[in-house]
């Protein structure tokens, strides 16, 4: 069973529910769904540590993030196997991507904020200075799909601007997140630092209701995320939001035609195509547009299927396939269920699918599904591309394929998307600005931009009076 972590104490409380794992659909562990006691405890605690947190020099708090990077990597076997039965995502994928990232959040997060410099300003006869207070207590909300990942992408920046925290992790995936209670505890972090409560959606609700609550960073979907914005409007909390996309990959016959479609399979159904990140609108150009359909969809068939992360979902992801369907696709390949005859069959699974034939506002491409498929449609010329591309109303990644270096760059600036790949996808170094626009969310996250928003800063200027001469 597995408990909040409260004050540096384990508490029981709230109704249990059950953890299932997406490859067999069989029951893993129990949790507790935090209840409003257990919710307002966890954020007194965190408020009880915040002084002393915050009155940390600089160097101590990124001290503490190092130490618990190093606590991840002693755990990291535990943590590897714990990802990977929460998600159903291969124990490949969470040791090289999803368990070292996370050390690299911290590790990263350390460097970042200890050696930023503070700002000064020599005005004639005075001179202007900025100090950066954290905002206090933190209520960092995360999603399923790269759990341990995006929850330290949150944490290790709330910490060491100063913060303290408290996490809810995505009912589906509380497994690496009471690990890391555990780390906290075998680092020795002060009590109330961070604190961790399990829950489904009415535990966040609660959390983010709670007046004691200084600042909310969320990632999720673009629908809570309004609910959330909804909730702190009243008290004007600081919202940072990474939420939803519908992604646009465009590929001009130009293109390295192998590394286009290598990148285009990897974009489309990585984890299932369960990131937020991934394409789920493809534009060809029209004198390559059968043979890449032809491609994709043969290569498709061949990926290597990973669960939907639960009953739920797989059942909202078959209903974009039967909505292709009906809104009149062409089916390139999957749109069903797989059967492989052992205890996968019990599992969350479905068909990697290729459509085509919708326009491009046909909700089937108007809507995030957050499962492996795509639609591919063809273009005739650049500015058809763009504003194929631009037609969403999510801003949050895009891909551009294409050997010519002024076509790329042209592109890439008119694409209405916070994150855009040239010849590759999912690439990317922490300190960049991260984050999307329009339906995708509020404000960047990423280096220094993170220690912004989980900060605030205060001007002083003094006058500097003269001697007499
Ligand atoms: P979700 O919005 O259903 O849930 C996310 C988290 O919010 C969970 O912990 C959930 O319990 C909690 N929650 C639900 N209702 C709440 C409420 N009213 N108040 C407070 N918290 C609440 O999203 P999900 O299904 O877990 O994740 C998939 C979504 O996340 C997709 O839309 C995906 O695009 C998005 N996502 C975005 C990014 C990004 O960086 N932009 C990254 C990963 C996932």
């Amino acid at each position: 069973m597995l408990t909040h972590f409260i004050g540096g104490t384990r508490v029981a409380g709230g109704s249990a529910f059950p953890v299932r794992d997406p490859v067999t659909g069989a029951e893993i562990d129990q949790v507790y769904d935090a209840d409003p006691e257990v919710v307002d405890r966890a954020v007194r605690a965190a408020r009880e540590a915040a002084p002393g947190w915050a009155a940390l020099p600089v160097g101590e708090r990124a001290g503490w993030l190092r130490r618990l990077a190093d606590g991840i990597e002693a755990r990291f076997d535990d943590l590897v196997a714990a990802e990977a039965a929460d998600t159903g995502k291969p124990l490949e994928a969470a040791r090289t991507l999803d368990i070292p990232r996370s050390v690299l959040n911290f590790r990263t997060f350390a460097e970042i904020a200890a050696q930023r410099p503070d700002e000064a300003f020599h005005l004639p006869g005075a001179l202007s200075y900025t100090v950066r207070r954290p905002l206090g207590v933190v209520a960092v909300i995360v999603p399923w799909n790269l759990p341990f990942l995006l929850m330290t992408w949150k944490l290790a920046p709330a910490l060491a601007a100063g913060n303290t925290v408290v996490v809810k992790p995505s009912e589906y995936t509380p497994c690496s997140a009471a690990l890391f209670a555990e780390i906290c505890e075998e680092v020795e972090l002060p009590p109330g630092v961070v604190n961790v409560i399990f829950g489904s959606g009415p535990a966040g609700q609660l959390l983010v209701e709670h007046p004691s609550v200084d600042g909310v960073t969320f990632t999720g979907s673009t629908r809570t995320g309004q609910t959330i914005m909804r909730t702190v409007a009243d008290r004007v909390r600081p919202v940072s939001f990474e939420l939803g996309g519908k992604n646009a990959g465009v590929v001009f016959a130009d293109c390295d035609l192998g590394r286009a479609i290598d990148g285009t399979v990897r974009s489309v159904f990585t984890n299932g195509g369960q990131v937020c990140l991934c394409t789920e609108r493809l534009y060809v150009e029209q004198p390559i547009f059968e043979e890449f359909c032809a491609v994709l969809a043969g290569r498709a068939q061949i990926v290597e299927p990973q669960p939907m992360i639960s009953a739920e979902h797989r059942e909202r992801v078959l209903s974009y396939y039967a909505l292709a369907r009906s809104e009149g696709a062409k089916v390139l390949t999957g749109g069903g269920v797989p059967s492989f005859g052992d205890a996968r069959d019990g599992g969350y699974f479905v068909e990697p699918t290729v459509v085509s034939g919708l326009s491009e506002w046909s909700r089937f491409n108007r809507e995030e599904i957050f499962g492996p498929v795509c639609h591919v449609a063809p273009f005739t010329t650049e500015s058809q591309a763009v504003d194929l591309a631009n037609s969403t109303e999510y801003g949050l990644a895009a891909t551009v394929w294409t050997s010519d270096l002024d076509r790329a760059h042209r592109v890439a600036q008119r694409l209405e998307a916070g994150l855009v790949w040239v010849n590759t996808w999912y690439l990317r170094d922490l300190r960049t600005p991260f984050g999307g626009g329009k339906l995708s969310g509020t404000g960047r996250e990423g280096g220094t931009r993170s220690l912004d928003f989980y900060s605030q800063p205060t001007t002083i200027t003094i006058k500097l009076e003269q001697p007499d001469a």
